[in-house]
């Protein structure tokens, strides 16, 4: 078992967005919580449109104004 994360170097490990999914064989995924984009997309990611730091609401969020 490890604690490591995969693509530790990804955008996602700094976005509100992301949700880390763990398998029961013990695997570990990056996926996106962002509606607009696709749940699994190719790693690492370096830009993004949808990202927003963690923060209060509204604060980076794809859509807002
Ligand atoms: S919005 Fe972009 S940066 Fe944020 S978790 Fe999804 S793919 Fe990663």
């Amino acid at each position: 078992m490890t604690d490591e994360l995969p693509f530790p170097e990804s955008l996602c490990h700094r976005c509100r967005h992301l949700r880390i999914v763990r398998s029961a064989k013990g695997s570990c995924f990056l996926m996106c919580q962002e509606p607009s984009l696709p749940k699994y997309t190719a790693q690492p990611v370096r830009a993004c449109r949808g990202f927003a730091p963690p923060g209060p609401p509204g604060s980076g969020a794809l859509g807002t104004e």
